[in-house]
């Protein structure tokens, strides 16, 4: 019989008798970390930290979307009361939200976030599509993470304009939990964020590109 919630942590105390008082104690995030809400995407995981440390926001397709009043609400609390060092935008290969976004028809009626994400395909089209199919969803999931950034950088201005000291990164999870790909953006002004803005895009179509030379395409 499946265990309940409740079974489960009560199981997870009796093997850790310590750890949610450790939790408790913990209550100075360092991390903002936005991240797609697919199950598989696991923030403390990836960040190799501790859960306490890091403050999460989730979303279909870690999409940083202004008029999104909760995740500017969560972001104002990470930047203000937590004072957070660093945010991530973490976004997963595979992910489900942007494959919707690559192969969503054009010119249906879509939701807000899909709209996003078909954006940054239209907006990238060239790149994606010198890319085999196998490799554009991947492509895309990193572009994806680099429009977020700048969003992201977008919604800080503000809070850099008031001496607040906060860096923005962008970074991919892998299918295996222990990876995490370091996509060469982290800045903490928008003076910086061009050109690593522009210098990143090149190395994800550079990566992708040497993915497509030295790994056959898959069999159909
Ligand atoms: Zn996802």
């Amino acid at each position: 019989m499946t265990s309940s919630i409740a079974d489960r942590a009560h199981e997870a105390y009796e093997r850790r008798p310590g750890f949610f008082d450790t939790l408790v104690d913990q209550r100075a995030p360092r991390y903002m970390w936005i991240a797609c809400s697919d199950s598989r995407a696991r923030p403390g995981h990836f960040a190799c930290v501790q859960p306490a440390q890091v403050f999460v926001h989730r979303n279909t397709g870690n999409l940083v979307i202004r008029t999104d009043t909760h995740l500017t609400a969560d972001l104002r609390f990470a930047v203000e009361r937590l004072q957070v060092e660093t945010i991530f935008v973490a976004g997963h290969y595979g992910c489900s939200s942007v494959h919707a976004g690559l192969h969503a028809a054009a010119g249906q009626p879509q939701p807000t976030w899909l709209r996003h994400i078909q954006a940054t395909r239209r907006h990238y089209q060239p790149l994606i599509e010198s890319l085999p199919l196998h490799l554009q969803l991947d492509a895309l999931c990193e572009l994806n993470v680099l429009e977020q950034v700048v969003n992201v950088c977008t919604l800080l201005s503000g809070f850099w304009d008031r001496g607040y000291q906060v860096s923005v990164a962008g970074h991919m999870c892998g299918p295996d939990d222990s990876v995490l790909v370091d996509l060469g953006i982290t800045t903490d002004s928008c003076a910086s964020l061009l050109e690593q803005f522009v210098g990143a895009v090149e190395r994800v179509a550079r990566r992708h590109s040497l993915l497509h030379c030295s790994r056959p395409s898959p069999p159909l």
